[in-house]
């Protein structure tokens, strides 16, 4: 989850006194390296994902389900094995925000051969074995995006018993112990993000109102020691949660691409962006929170609430007196910008007019530039003593401050220091899926989409008010069917760049002048997967690219599986894991039709969830009936030699 600095954590008085000082060098270290990598070029399409795993531990006696805190043990004896061969362990593992989570990624980033879609599987299966190995017997490694009752009495391994008074989340549910204790990072961040606030965070949604749920619901919070603020800071109808760790202790999947040149990967960012709503709703897989079945079949705006470290004045509830913006998202939220053209930005941006200044006359230009300072409107909520005073031709430590604690839809990453690494994009919203099937087919479906994207030179951008709208929609019971997005309707014609601030644009179609408002529809996933009439589908396109580069039988036999169910899911032959998960709950005996997820539901859950992971079990309303990829650990060198690296088309 970002940056991990070494060192000891400032106080937020001191933090706070020190955001200036972060901000201004910040930029200047972002200038630097802006000025000494603009024109990196030929960088090859590298790419990899990222899996959030959640280590639970089963009690078959007892019947219950719990999250082990064991994360900071298990990821000592993960990465013992990366440290004595850093250059070639074929996995990487890094701690993530809870006690009970560790992030896997590929230990090398995939490159530029189809073949390498078939390793991914394979990969996120070793790293499952990886952890296996680290865990005792009862005990098991789930790639579940929420634990179901996170944060209801007895959910972690070691029991623990939450502190409302003191200590750093203040939390009626969550005890600071259930926070990763292996870096301090994960509990300053806490800490401050409240105490900037003024106040808890307030995480409220909505309840699924089932037959016997309470009408109106609302929990009797004093039982938990509520003293006020959770009875001020619940609303009716609504599931309450009041701190980070319920949205930071859920897990996601992330891919990650190296782009060709820097214009490359802010094209890849802008292109990206509308599709993840498009993504966030079919990848669903988070009903329930806090033991309770909500309206909302996904993470994200959990994860957006449970950050949200607005002041009153920050979010306009007060006139501005200490605080110097009005700032309409929490830090985890939906792209503000477009980095390659600002006819389609229609949010009013608020960005740092000082700082952005610093960067136009540090050579940025107008887009880039109120980018970085919209990022840097935030203060930044951990710094460590030893990192205070930096060297900013060397250091990107205080940029990665500001920039890591931006948790947005997509993010754009610049090079880092003294690396091979080029300018990136990191793809953020995807749940992440019970199997390392399921995964890489995400995987691989947003990876191809880049391909098709750059071969295709596909334009997918719509306002920004109307990503918004979909990435709402998105959230809901069921979106991947119910809804419809605002997509672009004619995602092939190649637009000439559009005037700035011009709401007319010119298409190339004939010359012939369209309004922004023309240029886009509403359309369900399915057709937006799988076209319709005048609108060619993204699944066509992909098959229409596959057909012009050359794959080998055993890669193709595998992409077509992981488009097989991404085709499924759209269509709803297969159920998202959200749906899944949903009928299971409500079908279970134990459960009253009043919501409730109960210990004996979650632990049956759970241990089917544990089932189909393994491969034991299977359930063919979730995944297709036979699923058998060629995915391997290796290329085979026969293929090596045959097929060409790809290389963005890189001029
Ligand atoms: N776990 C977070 C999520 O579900 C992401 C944390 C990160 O940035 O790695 O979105
Ligand atoms: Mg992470």
């Amino acid at each position: 989850m970002g940056l991990l600095s070494e060192g000891s954590p400032l106080s937020w008085e001191e933090t706070k006194a020190l955001a200036d000082h972060v901000r201004k060098h910040g930029i200047q270290q972002f200038i630097n390296q802006f000025k000494r990598l603009k024109s990196r070029k030929r960088d090859y399409l590298y790419w990899g994902d990222e899996v959030e795993y959640m280590l639970v531990k089963f009690d078959r006696e007892r019947k219950t389900a719990k999250l082990s805190l064991r994360a900071s043990d298990v990821l000592h004896e993960l990465q013992k094995a990366e440290k004595q061969n850093p250059q070639s362990h074929p996995t990487t593992w890094r701690p993530e925000y809870a006690a009970y989570m560790v992030e896997g990624t590929p230990g090398k980033p995939y490159g530029g051969l189809m073949a390498h879609f078939n390793l991914v599987e394979a990969n996120m299966r070793l790293r499952r074995t990886e952890i296996k190995k680290c865990l005792a017997e009862d005990e098991f490694p789930l790639a579940l995006t929420c634990f179901p009752r996170l944060g209801c009495p007895g959910f972690s391994s070691p029991d623990t018993t939450p502190t409302p008074e003191a200590g750093a989340s203040r939390s009626l549910f969550f005890a600071d112990e259930v926070i990763f204790q292996g870096h301090p990072r994960f509990r300053t961040l806490t800490r401050n993000i409240r105490q900037r606030r003024g106040k808890k965070v307030a995480i409220n949604i909505p309840v699924f109102k089932d037959k016997y749920t309470p009408d109106p619901f609302v929990e009797d919070l004093t039982q938990y020691g509520d003293t006020g603020e959770g009875a001020t800071g619940s609303k009716p109808d609504h599931i309450y949660m009041d701190c980070m760790g319920f949205g930071m202790g859920c897990s996601c999947l992330q891919v990650t691409f190296q782009a060709c040149h820097i214009e490359e990967a802010r094209n890849l960012y802008d292109q990206l962006t509308p599709l993840c709503p498009i993504m966030l709703a079919l990848s669903a897989a988070s009903p329930v929170y806090r033991g309770y079945l909500s309206d909302n079949d996904t993470r994200w705006t959990v994860i957006a609430q449970s950050v949200d470290d607005r002041t009153e004045e920050e979010m306009g509830l007060k006139p501005l007196e200490k605080d110097r913006f009005v700032i309409n998202k929490s830090r985890y939220d939906s792209v503000d910008s477009y980095l390659s053209s600002s006819a389609y930005s229609d949010i009013e941006l608020v960005y740092d007019k000082d700082l952005y200044k610093d960067l136009i006359n540090g050579g940025i230009d107008d887009l880039l530039a109120k980018h970085v300072a919209h990022l840097f409107i935030r203060d930044p909520v951990s710094l460590f003593s030893e990192k205070v005073n930096q060297n900013d031709e060397v250091d990107t430590d205080h940029f990665e401050n500001i920039q890591s604690t931006n948790w947005q839809t997509m993010r754009f990453k610049p090079p880092p220091p003294d690396s091979n690494i080029g300018w990136r994009v990191e793809f953020r919203p995807m749940e992440v899926q019970l199997t390392d099937f399921e995964n890489a087919a995400f995987t691989t479906f947003m990876v191809l989409m880049t391909r098709v994207i750059l071969t295709f030179g596909l334009k997918f951008i719509i306002p920004l008010t109307k990503v918004d709208e979909n990435l709402k929609r998105s959230f809901k019971r069921d979106a991947v069917l119910e809804q419809k997005f605002y997509f672009r309707k004619d995602i092939l014609t190649d637009c000439s760049p559009p005037e700035a601030e011009d709401a007319v644009i010119q298409c190339c179609d004939g010359g012939k002048k369209c309004n922004i408002q023309d240029q886009y529809t509403q359309l369900s996933i399915n057709d937006i997967i799988h076209g319709k009439e005048d609108f060619p589908g993204l699944l066509p396109l992909i098959e229409n690219y596959m057909d012009m580069v050359e794959i080998d039988v055993d890669t193709r036999c595998t992409i077509k599986q992981y488009l097989n169910l991404i085709s499924c899911r759209a269509k709803g032959k297969l159920k998202t894991t959200a749906r899944w998960i949903r009928d299971f709950v409500q079908s279970h005996p134990d459960y009253k039709q009043d919501s409730l997820v109960s210990e004996s539901i979650n632990y049956d859950l759970l241990l089917k969830c544990a089932q189909i992971s393994e491969g034991t079990q299977s359930d063919d309303t979730l995944l297709p009936s036979t699923v058998d990829t060629k995915t391997s650990d290796e290329i085979p060198s026969a293929i090596l030699k045959e097929q060409k690296l790809m290389c963005n088309n890189c001029p």
